[in-house]
């Protein structure tokens, strides 16, 4: 894809308030705080509202996308574009292990919990819904693979750390 359509097509997104999602998010987190008993629950929960709406953008953008990802490590600049896409800004830095089995996606102003301060909850993923999206783009194009919320700044850690592991080929279970 060109430099052009990459412009075009962050033009033709529709932009939505941050406060507004950032208040939206937080209202969600609380309901998923109040509703679950471990921060494994509510980590597992976001994701899976992660991943339906992976599944909403992956429809709205499929017949926008020209260039499909077709190696895993593709995804690095896949994903990245779509993250500039939907958030309005870049993944600080992006990170593909020497065996390109891993992706590190790092956003040191991440706008998901900014301004948010989180010290009773050790282990919680604020923004594990990123997580969920990149699963469902990574299984309905048809890869084996997983990702997690690495570190969060909502907790502590200097920067958001999103990490997208490929499965070995032989594995079979997700
Ligand atoms: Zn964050």
């Amino acid at each position: 894809m060109g430099i052009k359509g990459k412009i075009a097509w962050s033009f033709m997104t529709d932009k939505v308030s941050k406060v507004l999602f950032q208040a939206s998010y937080r209202e969600m987190m609380n309901l998923l705080m109040a509703g679950s008993t471990s921060v494994e629950e509510i980590n597992r929960k976001m994701k899976q509202i992660g991943f339906k709406v992976g599944e909403t953008l992956l429809m709205d953008y499929a017949d926008r996308i020209r260039d499909h990802a077709g190696e895993f490590h593709e995804f690095a600049n896949t994903l990245g574009l779509a993250y500039k896409v939907n958030s309005g800004q870049v993944f600080t830095q992006i990170r593909v292990s020497d065996d390109k089995q891993t992706i590190k996606f790092t956003d040191a102003e991440c706008p998901i919990c900014a301004g948010v301060v989180i010290s009773d909850m050790p282990g919680l993923q604020y923004c594990n819904i990123v997580s969920g999206v990149f699963d469902a783009v990574m299984e309905l194009r048809g890869f084996k693979a997983d990702s997690f919320q690495e570190s969060c700044k909502a907790l502590g850690d200097d920067v958001c750390t999103w990490t997208l592991r490929k499965y070995p080929e032989s594995t079979q279970n997700y």
